[in-house]
């Protein structure tokens, strides 16, 4: 599904029964994201509004790694800056620039907490993975000047950038008194 589809605007919802169905949609996440060559896919790609993504990056993780209910704990406070692509921007790639490293809680497909620290590329791709998950693409990190610069490209392809984009108003905020 790309860019334009509203589904990908949404926040995902947690992960609550840690059943063979589960597994399924983890199994199917992996077909989709091997056929596509991607090294990172969401829920919300394959049309499922749910808090997993997959990771697999040569000689990073071992295997296809499956995160479920992720949260990032901590963020590093220098940058890293890479060139990203995105299965629902397909033939779109942007540098951006993100936290260099990242500690991350996740659960496995058996209901089994875990935790990892990362940094450059697995971390940018967890942060990737993990902005799905808010209804976020990675276009949303670039700058003005930058996303200038994609939006023409995108229109040209006939994708929609929605710039007000409800996720943005999700920041959290600060409850008033
Ligand atoms: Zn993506």
């Amino acid at each position: 599904m790309t860019l334009g589809n509203p589904l990908l605007r949404q926040r995902s919802t947690p992960v609550e029964v840690f059943d063979a169905s589960l597994k399924e949609l983890c199994r199917d996440l992996i077909d989709t994201m091997y056929f596509y060559r991607g090294v990172g896919i969401a829920g919300v790609q394959v049309g499922e509004l749910k808090r997993i993504f997959i990771i697999e990056i040569e000689k990073i993780t071992d295997g296809p790694m499956i995160f479920i209910n992720p949260v990032i704990e901590k963020f590093s406070r220098d940058f890293f800056r890479m060139q990203e692509g995105c299965l629902s921007l397909p033939g779109f790639h942007y540098d951006t620039r993100r936290p260099r490293s990242v500690a991350v809680s996740f659960y496995d497909t058996d209901g089994q907490k875990h935790a990892l620290s990362a940094a450059d590329y697995f971390a940018t791709a967890i942060q990737h993975e993990y902005d799905h998950l808010e209804g976020r693409v990675f276009l949303d990190t670039l700058t003005v000047s930058e996303f200038k610069k994609a939006g023409k490209k995108l229109a040209e392809a006939g994708m929609v950038y929605d710039l007000d984009f409800p996720a943005r108003k999700n920041k959290p905020k600060k409850e008033k008194a």
